[in-house]
């Protein structure tokens, strides 16, 4: 069989480094192209002689090739082949149907049989579902909360997750990180977490960033997302999270868990009052994260699991979020409360009358340095 390489469709919607290298070749019958064909592909059915497409590679100055056909399945022979012959091919898995499927959101039958208990709710139904498919959700931080929002994300359906987490597993991490195993010490938990996630169901695409949130980097890494999901336990990611978000309005989901306590608040683009808003500044002094003040995982699993609950309801656009309102809930003697948070502060640095911060990047000293994902 040999082994070869493969690209998804959603790499391929994503604008994946590897497909401006690339030249996208159909290889399917020429009337197969002309009743429709993915942008900037060229048409070469088989078979394909490697000679003619090295040469039309040169033509349009690339070193790679995708290769589809209809389903991905006859692709996989040809790129095989072309590999052999010393080309970087890859396959387009599930090849144009798949893409379709993908561009349109439309879902195939196994989608509709895994997703049928969640699509039966008539708040959720078929629309609901493919905006799932066609969203796109980065998750800040993959440890406790990270573990379960991205969890739940992946197994609802949501076509697109983001994973931004630079951290390795350590056996501490485990009575909270439920992502990860025993056998997971040492490794990171970008990939760790991408390759479960990726067997939990097979429908969806992972993004993954090797790294901590930075105002050098954190503007482009969101910039893709539909909505993000700050799951880091510091003080400082949270008050950038926070701003980058706001200036590039992308709704997104705060949450902090501390011992048995955790809040959660949801900050959509327009008259929301923002985290900056209601905590103002990275206060001066000690502030404990989950290392030092301990943490019950339960307690994240529950935060995590309503932030997963509030990105789902944002992409189906049902039900209320938390915009305006800080959950709180203490798991000691399961007292919940909802704080409102009616209007913005005018003098809010990010959000308010005369905001002082427009990019992050230039603030960059006061976000601190800290790193401690919970
Ligand atoms: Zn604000």
């Amino acid at each position: 069989m040999g082994t070869y390489k493969s690209i998804s469709v959603s790499e391929l919607l994503g604008n994946d480094r590897i497909v401006d290298d690339s030249l996208l070749v159909d290889i399917r019958s020429e009337i197969a192209y002309k009743h429709g064909y993915i942008p900037n592909a060229v048409s070469l059915p088989e078979p394909v002689e490697p000679e003619i497409l090295l040469e039309i590679m040169k033509e349009h100055a690339k070193e790679k090739v995708i290769i589809y056909c209809s389903i991905g399945e006859r692709s996989k022979t040809v790129v095989r082949e072309l590999c052999e012959n010393g080309i970087d091919a890859y396959n387009l898995t599930g090849g144009y149907h798949e893409w379709l499927l993908m561009k349109t959101g439309e879902l195939c039958m196994d989608e509709k049989i895994q997703y049928a208990r969640q699509m039966v709710l008539p708040e959720l139904g078929e629309t609901g579902q493919e905006r799932l498919k066609k969203a796109r959700v980065l998750v800040i931080g993959a440890g406790a909360l990270g573990s379960i929002a991205l969890t739940y994300l992946a197994a609802a359906g949501v076509g697109t997750i983001g994973i931004a987490e630079g951290d390795i597993i350590e056996r501490s991490n485990l009575h909270r990180q439920i992502l990860f195993d025993t056998d997971n010490v040492g490794n990171k938990k970008v990939y760790e977490a991408k390759s479960r996630l990726e067997k939990m169901n097979t429908f969806i695409h992972i993004e993954d960033y090797d790294t901590y949130v930075t105002p050098g980097n954190i503007n482009d890494i969101i910039k893709n997302y539909d909505f993000v999901i700050d799951a880091t336990d510091n003080i400082e990611t949270k008050f950038l999270i926070n701003d980058a978000c706001v200036i590039n309005k992308i709704p997104f989901c705060h949450a902090g868990v501390v011992a048995f306590e955790g809040q959660v608040m949801t900050w959509v683009p327009g008259e929301a009052p923002c985290y900056r808003c209601v905590f103002e500044d990275i206060p001066d002094g000690y502030i404990p994260n989950c290392a030092q003040a301990g943490i019950i995982g339960a307690m994240a699993g529950m935060i995590g699991c309503i932030q997963a609950l509030e990105a789902i309801k944002y992409i189906a656009s049902v039900g209320e979020l938390l915009v305006g309102k800080i959950y709180h809930i203490n798991g000691l003697n399961m007292q919940t409360r909802i704080i409102r948070v009616p209007r913005k502060n005018i003098s809010c640095k990010v959000c308010g009358r005369k905001p002082v911060i427009t990019n992050v990047s230039d603030n960059s000293v006061m976000y601190g340095r800290r790193n401690c994902m919970t």
